[in-house]
Order: structure tokens, then C-alpha cells, then sequence
């Protein structure tokens, strides 16, 4: 095998069950790629494809001969359910691809593990396993995921290894793209036969409970990265998935995928290991949030340094529709001042803005077109003191290097508070999103944002973590899982159900 030939496959969406569904349209403004195109993309780094894809493909490239087979890569933004004929679509796509490509020696899946479709559960499990189907046991397949990915057991049935992303705020996407092919690389010359052991407990715990620099979670991935150096040469890979609560799905727990590089044993006593210790933690995963009223409080206080405030109800990276203005409301009521606020997903207002011309006054409507009932209308006199339209390249943290597609937007001072309006769905992570309009984040007094964690690193040059606060808004993404109406959840899980117990497997 000196040209080893790599199909490459992946489907990118994190669905949040209460969010519209997404639909081709929804792939096509961020990316729908096929064949070729993939790889070309990948190699000019010029491209809205999964930078995990991309350092797939440059490490298979740097690290000797082989024939990429690039058969369809698409991703969106968070949203609902992908539509069910989309699914087929993509996977009839896929399959077909991989039969008609002739002798296939392996594949690599960039998804993101947290997709449900408007008629089933488990998209991310059917990729797999279709993939599967069409090469045949014995030719590795080889998946990187988001650490917000449900894991199914047909996901892990389906692979021969798993890559889970292991920091939140996603910063090593590139890290993992690289570990997939260099694992790869590993199992083609038959140096690695992994076997997988997978566990998922009744634990979903919100998402700003999952961060990786402190906390709960950050010790659990730490601890699994200690562990698996210990067993090196044994374990190959350990990934702890946090979960996307809002999937609301039977799939749905904090899961560990332990994969050993021959041994089912232990992969299986290290994963245990590694549940029995992340349970007895999970009383941590609770948090609490800052009401909109003591943030309010606090960006009237003249005497403090500033602070950033997530609109942790609203993120549009967690499929939340980046159209709240609970936070812009009260803000603008309280006279505020010296604030930052974006990013409204708003194409009427920015479109409007326009129109209205730099340095004009106008009367800005936000929701002025239909949405959720959390979207609710807000109007004020408004001076656009900023206006541009097209792309531009992120440059901190999860954006980094990205090709950010927003369309017209609009920086609106309102009293004093800036508004930004953009028109493509992205959540605030990027301070580029401020400072395309010459806006120096450093001068402002508060800044709040439409992203419940990302926005940390992005953010990082000017706010420590003690200067972060979460703020209880309401939206789609609502830290406070009492409020949703869930459906598919296993109940009872924690935390929401106090009482739930988990066993250990075999106990
Ligand atoms: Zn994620």
C-alpha cells in the first residue's frame, strides 16, 4: 500500500432541538464542498471548512504518499435539526462517492457529533456506519468530533477511533486534525489495531459548565490525558465529551471514549476508571448565572475594571438565533454607558443602516421581521457610526484564520451603547467582530456578548476569566435546563433530576 487512498467524508452541525431546522441554504453560506474542491480548499487554508480537515489533510500530505479521495464535506452554523431529506441527501451522497471511488484503504470523518434531523436521531452514527457498510470491516475509520458531540454507540461501533476536541473554548482543532492522520498513518502500516470502549453517564450538564481551563471538566480532561501518558504505548487516545444538552436526545450524557491500541481491556478499565471518577464529581457541574438586573447593576458602577458579559441564553454557537435584546433593553433603559454589544443577526437593520448612510440618525428596529418569541422587538434612535459589507478573516480563537462571511453589517450608537449588526448568523467570538469598525475594545467599559464560551479566548488580550460573567438571558440556549421543555433526554439525568444514580458497568 505505498498510496494508501483516504476518503474524505464529514458532515458538520450542532443541532439544538428548540432551533429552526437547517436546510441546504444554511450549508451553502458556510460550506458545501465536493471533491476536489476539498482538497484545494484545505491546502490554500483559504476556506469556512473544519480546520481539523484542513490539518487532516496537510499532516497525510507531510507525512508521505497518499491518494486523497475527497468525496463531500459540508458544515453550518449551530442550528435545529438538519432537515431528514438533507440527511439522505448528503448521505446518499456519501455512500455512493465511496462505492464509485473504486478500492478505498480508509476514511476519515470530520463531523461534529452533536447533528440530529428533523426525523431522526443519530445522522453522525448513520455517516459512520454507512461508511462502514460500503469499505468493509478491516479499513480503519478514523472520526474527529466536537467535544459537544453526543456519542451513540453505533458512532463508536462504527470506528476504529474517535478524536475528540479536548479544549472549550476550541482552540486545538488543528491538534486534532494533525492526531487523526498521524493515527492514521499508524493503523495503515499495522503498527495500531485499536479497540474502543466507550461509557455515557446520566450526566448532561449545561454548556458553560464544560469549560476546559477550569473547573469540573478541565480536570476530567486532564486527568484522562495523565492517564493515557502513563499507559503510552497502550492507550492511543482519550477523549471526554461534554455533550450538547440542547440536542435533547437519548444519546445525550457526558461520555468517555477510551481507545487502546490493541487491548479491549484496557481501554474498558481506563474509561471506567475515568466515568466512576467524573461521576462522583458531578454535584460540580452545576453553576450559577448573573441576573440581567446585577448586570445591569454592575455596568452602572463607574468604579471597576471592565468586564465582559455573556448572553449566555442566546449564542448563536449553540444554535440560538443571535436576535435577543433582553440584554440591549435593559442596558439602553439604564443609560448605560461606554458599552459594547453584539452581535445581532439582524439583515432588515443592517440593510437599513445602509440606506440610512454613515453618520446618520435614524430610528433602529430590531426584529422588525418574524422570529422566536424570545425575539422581541426593540427600537431606538440611533446614529450609524459604522457600516461594512462582505468578508473578513477571524483573528482569535475559534474564528482564527476563518473566512467570516457577514454580509452587510452595521456598528449603531444608541446613547451609550454600540450595537453590531451583522447579517449571517455567527455568535461573537472574534473581537474582529468590534474592531472592523475601528472600535479599540480596550477603551470600553463593558462589553457584551452573543456566546456563551468562545468569546474567552477570542476576548483573552483584554479580559481575564475573572472579569467574565455569565448572564441568565433568555433564548434557545439558557444555562437553566428547568426552564426547557425537554423530550428526548434520559430521565432522570443530573442535573436535572437529582435523584439519578449510574452504576458502574458490571457492578
Ligand atoms: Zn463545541
Amino acid at each position: 500500500m505505498n498510496r494508501p487512498r483516504v476518503a474524505i467524508i464529514g458532515v458538520i452541525l450542532e443541532s439544538n432541538r428548540q432551533s429552526v431546522p437547517a436546510g441546504k441554504d444554511d450549508f451553502r453560506s458556510l460550506y458545501w464542498l465536493e471533491g476536489q474542491e476539498i482538497i484545494d480548499q484545505a491546502r490554500t487554508g483559504k476556506t469556512a471548512m473544519a480546520t481539523e480537515a484542513c490539518a487532516f489533510v496537510k499532516t497525510m500530505d507531510a507525512t508521505g504518499p497518499w491518494e486523497p479521495v475527497p468525496i463531500l464535506l459540508a458544515g453550518c452554523h449551530p442550528a435545529g435539526p438538519i432537515e431528514g431529506s438533507l440527511i439522505d441527501l448528503f448521505i446518499d451522497r456519501i455512500t455512493s462517492g465511496l462505492r464509485d471511488a473504486g478500492k478505498i484503504d480508509a476514511v476519515y470523518v470530520a463531523n461534529h457529533g452533536g447533528m440530529t434531523a428533523t426525523d431522526r436521531e443519530d445522522p453522525d452514527g448513520e455517516i459512520i456506519a454507512g461508511a462502514r457498510l460500503v469499505v468493509g470491516t478491516g479499513k480503519p475509520i478514523v472520526v474527529t468530533l466536537d467535544l459537544h458531540a453526543n456519542i451513540s454507540e453505533l458512532m463508536v461501533d462504527a470506528s476504529d477511533l474517535i478524536v475528540g476536541y479536548r479544549t472549550n473554548p476550541h482552540v486545538d482543532m488543528i491538534e486534532r486534525g494533525e492526531e487523526a492522520a498521524l493515527a492514521l498513518r499508524m493503523m495503515l502500516a499495522g503498527t495500531w489495531q485499536p479497540k474502543s470502549a466507550f461509557i455515557r453517564l446520566p450526566l448532561a450538564p449545561a454548556s458553560v459548565s464544560l469549560l476546559t481551563e477550569s473547573g469540573p471538566y478541565s480536570e476530567l480532561i486532564d486527568y484522562g490525558q495523565r492517564r493515557q501518558a502513563e499507559h503510552a504505548g497502550g492507550i492511543v487516545n482519550v477523549s471526554i465529551f461534554g455533550g450538547f444538552v440542547f440536542s435533547d436526545t437519548s444519546k445525550n450524557g457526558l461520555a468517555i471514549v477510551v481507545t487502546a491500541r490493541s487491548e479491549t481491556a484496557l481501554a474498558e478499565t481506563l474509561a471506567e476508571e475515568i466515568a466512576v471518577k467524573a461521576w462522583a464529581m458531578r454535584a460540580r457541574f452545576k453553576k450559577d448565572l448573573t441576573s440581567v438586573s446585577e448586570a445591569v447593576s454592575l455596568a452602572l458602577e463607574t468604579d471597576r475594571i471592565p468586564v465582559i458579559f455573556s448572553d449566555s441564553g442566546d449564542n448563536p454557537g449553540g444554535g440560538g438565533t443571535g436576535r435577543t435584546t433582553e440584554l440591549l433593553t435593559a442596558l439602553v433603559a439604564a443609560k448605560a454607558e461606554n458599552v459594547l454589544i453584539g452581535c445581532f443577526f439582524d439583515p432588515p437593520l443592517a440593510e437599513c443602516a445602509h440606506e440610512t448612510g454613515l453618520g446618520s440618525r435614524f430610528r433602529a428596529e430590531f426584529n422588525s421581521h418574524p422570529g422566536v418569541s424570545c425575539d422581541k422587538p426593540f427600537e431606538a434612535d440611533a446614529i450609524v457610526t459604522g457600516l461594512r459589507e462582505g468578508d473578513i478573516t477571524g483573528r482569535l480563537g475559534l474564528y482564527a484564520g476563518l473566512n467570516l462571511h457577514l454580509g452587510k453589517c452595521a456598528a449603531l450608537q444608541i446613547g451609550g451603547v454600540t450595537a453590531i449588526v451583522i447579517s449571517n448568523r455567527y455568535q461573537t467570538a472574534d473581537p474582529i467582530l468590534f474592531e472592523m469598525f475601528d472600535i479599540d475594545i480596550g477603551k470600553a467599559h463593558t462589553v457584551a456578548v452573543k456566546s456563551r464560551g468562545h468569546f474567552r479566548a477570542g476576548f483573552r488580550p483584554w479580559f481575564e476569566p475573572g472579569q467574565v460573567l455569565e448572564i441568565d438571558t433568555e433564548g434557545l440556549t439558557s444555562p437553566v435546563l428547568e426552564r426547557i421543555q425537554w423530550h428526548g433526554l434520559p430521565r432522570p439525568v443530573y442535573p436535572l433530576d437529582e435523584e439519578t444514580v449510574w452504576e458502574r458497568p458490571g457492578a
